[in-house]
């Protein structure tokens, strides 16, 4: 009996301590709460009455502007609408956007941009960003050439973004552009992006080709493809064999020009680069061949099946995928694989994309 009521009494003890420590916390709480509201809201209580500015305007956002001198009466309906954020430029974005005539909302977007475009949108006047700001890929100098590919196509503002970083709205072969790294595995070549006339890999190593011939690539690319190579006859039974890789400037022209004399310049473009803007000039690319196979053929769709399933294991991708052609600007080559690395192809592979898709999704900094 006794023993019971000793642990009952302590039991009793433990809560009443317990209960107290809860109360304790939250009168700290409350007692900091009411403190700290009085001191904020009576400097900013006064700020407001000398502005005349009634109890419902009040936000976090108001309290900023009247306490950092940056208060002006035309926004009063905007500040309510801007999303109060402790960072470095929320002073900055206020005052040079508001008096552009941005919204207290579009406020909100521009928050969502890099630096860099909020740079250039401060260089600008007021443009409407709205169906734009939330894609990382955005790029302000770009809102025109957006809004008129909109109206134009049937695309969604998400993919007209990337469609004309990628230049899609241009005619091919005018404006192009040489590439700042022909020596990068992501170099993009392609009818926007020319190699250096003179650019030839300064580590070009050789495969045996289908024709008995050396077929020359980027020294980086020879031991994967081999593995590649390898890994195809174990595992599906195929021979592939390198046709050609690296081709240079004047080869390529040879090829070309011999293509328009026969189709035609239009024609020649669909499938043949230009001298500079092929793809093999970089060494990153390889033309295979399934050895069985007669001369007219290539690939059987089993081959291509398996091997735009697993090229991507090795670093390489299918280039001129089927469904892609609007975006490559080729038509489909199930035979042309391309180098990335290993990161990139995964990623390529996995989102179903091109290379020009992949660099201004994830490469390219806007
Ligand atoms: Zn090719």
């Amino acid at each position: 009996m006794a023993k019971g009521k000793k642990i009952k009494r302590s039991f009793k003890l433990i809560l009443s301590i317990i209960l107290l420590i809860i109360i304790g916390i939250s009168c700290y709480f409350i007692y900091d709460k009411i403190l700290n509201k009085t001191t904020v809201s009576s400097e900013v209580e006064k700020l407001m009455q000398e502005n005349n500015i009634s109890d419902d305007n009040y936000s976090k956002t108001l309290e900023y502007v009247l306490l950092n001198n940056i208060y002006n009466e035309n926004y009063l309906e905007e500040y309510k609408d801007i999303e109060f954020r402790d960072q470095g430029n929320f002073a900055n974005v206020l005052t040079t956007f508001l008096p552009k005539g941005y919204s207290g909302s579009e406020i909100n977007y521009i928050f969502n941009l890099s630096d860099t475009n909020i740079e250039k949108l401060e260089n600008i006047d007021y443009i409407d960003i709205s169906n734009y700001y939330e894609y990382k890929n955005f790029d302000v100098s770009k809102i025109d050439r957006y809004n008129d590919y909109y109206e134009d196509n049937n695309y969604n503002y998400e993919d007209v973004v990337t469609y004309v970083n990628i230049n899609l709205d241009l005619p091919v072969y005018t404006d192009t552009l040489e590439v700042d790294d022909p020596n990068s595995i992501l170099v993009l070549v392609n009818k926007y992006n020319y190699l250096p006339k003179g650019y030839e890999p300064d580590d070009l190593a050789y495969l045996d080709g289908y024709y008995g011939n050396n077929v020359p690539v980027r020294g980086i690319i020879k031991e994967p493809f081999l593995e590649l190579q390898k890994a195809a006859a174990e595992e599906a039974g195929i021979d592939f064999m390198p046709t050609t890789a690296y081709r240079g400037y004047s080869f390529q022209a040879t090829l070309y020009n011999n293509y328009v004399a026969s189709d035609g310049v239009a024609a020649a473009d669909t499938y043949s680069a230009r001298p500079g803007y092929s793809e093999h000039q970089t060494g990153l690319a390889i033309d295979l061949k399934n050895t069985a196979l007669g001369d007219g053929i290539r690939l059987t769709d089993e081959d291509y099946e398996w091997l735009s399933n697993n090229a991507y294991r090795w670093g390489f991708i299918i280039r001129f995928p089927e469904d892609k052609t609007d975006i490559t600007g080729y038509q489909f080559e199930n035979w042309h694989i391309r180098y990335v690395g290993m990161d990139a192809a995964k990623i390529i592979y996995e989102n179903d994309l091109t290379l020009e898709e992949y660099i201004d999704m994830h490469v390219t900094e806007y």
